[in-house]
């Protein structure tokens, strides 16, 4: 990060791990942070994710080399900061047979992933035959492609990052909804020398409702966890009974966290999960296991909104990049993903320090 012109009053509407850590970074640099949230700080989508800390080894398949890229720069950002809530993961996926055309070329693109990583490769992938007992699936599955990446405890890191802006001084507002702002740096009466508008899946409404344009459109992507009570010791990764996505199924809290689902809502506020949710995550589970696992077995849920910059692919293809609009003194952020989120907040300290705003 370069010099530090004058130092600016900044003000920041939205409190999930983009405000925050884009705070923490321009706190860092010597600004004056406030940040306004209109619930709990992290309650919204950043604690519903999937607590992998990755550069997207899926996205490999819509050529999305560079963002993927940056995920694993990223990643490695959070393992070597906080190393207490972050944690190397071993992902298994499981096959039928070693001569298949589809393990060549998860393999071939799992050795991508590695090489994009560089030298902050986790770990080196392996093909196996003698995994099937820890995971207890169906007799067929007898190949077992491994391969690493991160995950985090999100709510111990979470305080850890809120003590942090605390220790920054960075001023903390919560439970406080912004209603008005403008692109000259105005937040509901008060003034600031610039305002970033982080507020994931609302970015579109609260331009909207400020008579801002918006240069992105979103389109709002509800994705589903559940909580099983089995224990896993590592994580799995396998074909969703469409066949189209992969799921996760991943060691979380002594159980096991299974997810996500791809649903295309109208509004953010939508995010409940369905009863066909329920029914194609466990079904996409129980394709696998030798002992099927059943609706009693499911502890809680939980549901989140990706709010996805609109492309011309298919939704389930489209690109986890993120795009900061301009608006003189308005900076607003679209997209990302959790582990991206210092790319944002760097992003910003050097549009915020060379003055780059139009
Ligand atoms: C199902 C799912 C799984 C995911 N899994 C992963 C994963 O494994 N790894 C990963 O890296 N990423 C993952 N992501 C992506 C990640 O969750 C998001 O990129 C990230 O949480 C977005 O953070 P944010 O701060 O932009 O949005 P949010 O966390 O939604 O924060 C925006 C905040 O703005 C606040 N707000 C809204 N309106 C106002 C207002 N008027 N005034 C004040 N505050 C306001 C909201 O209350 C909210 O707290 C996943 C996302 C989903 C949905």
């Amino acid at each position: 990060m370069g010099g530090t012109l004058l130092h600016k009053n900044i003000g920041i509407i939205g409190g999930g791990i983009t405000g925050l850590i884009v705070g923490i970074f321009l706190a860092k640099e010597g600004h004056r942070v406030s940040i306004y949230e209109k619930n709990a700080l992290l309650s919204e989508t950043s604690s519903k994710t999937t607590k992998l800390l990755h550069g997207g080894l899926r996205y490999l398949e819509s050529f999305h080399f560079n963002e993927v890229k940056n995920g694993l720069n990223d990643r490695s950002w959070w393992l070597e900061n906080f190393p207490k809530h972050t944690n190397k993961l071993k992902i298994s996926i499981p096959f039928r047979n070693i001569f298949s055309f589809i393990l060549l070329k998860s393999f071939l693109g799992i050795k991508l992933y590695e090489f994009l990583a560089g030298p902050k490769n986790l770990d080196t992938s392996k093909i196996s035959k003698s995994l099937k007992k820890e995971f207890s699936l169906k007799d067929e599955y007898n190949t077992f492609l491994s391969f690493y990446d991160g995950s985090m405890d999100d709510n111990s890191l979470g305080k850890e990052l809120i003590n942090l802006a605390k220790d920054l001084n960075i001023r903390l507002f919560e439970n406080n909804e912004v209603i008005n702002f403008d692109t000259n740096g105005a937040i509901d009466g008060s003034k600031f020398d610039k305002i970033i508008l982080a507020v994931g899946p609302w970015s579109n409404i609260l331009l909207e409702q400020n008579n801002i344009k918006s240069k992105k459109d979103i389109d709002y992507i509800k994705g589903s966890h559940l909580i099983i009570n089995r224990k896993l010791e590592s994580g799995l990764m396998f074909s969703s009974i469409c066949r189209s996505r992969y799921i996760f199924a991943l060691p979380y809290k002594g159980n096991t966290l299974l997810g996500t689902t791809e649903e295309k809502v109208m509004h953010p506020e939508l995010m409940y999960i369905s009863k066909h949710e329920i029914d194609y995550l466990i079904d996409s589970y129980n394709q696998i296991l030798k002992k099927p696992i059943s609706i009693s077995e499911i502890i809680s849920s939980y549901s989140g909104i990706r709010p996805l910059i609109k492309s011309n692919d298919n939704f389930h293809n489209s690109s986890r990049d993120f795009f900061i609009q301009k608006d003189n003194s308005l900076l607003t952020i679209f997209g990302g993903k959790w582990t991206t989120s210092p790319s944002i907040a760097r992003k910003i300290v050097t549009i915020i320090e060379n003055a780059e705003v139009s």
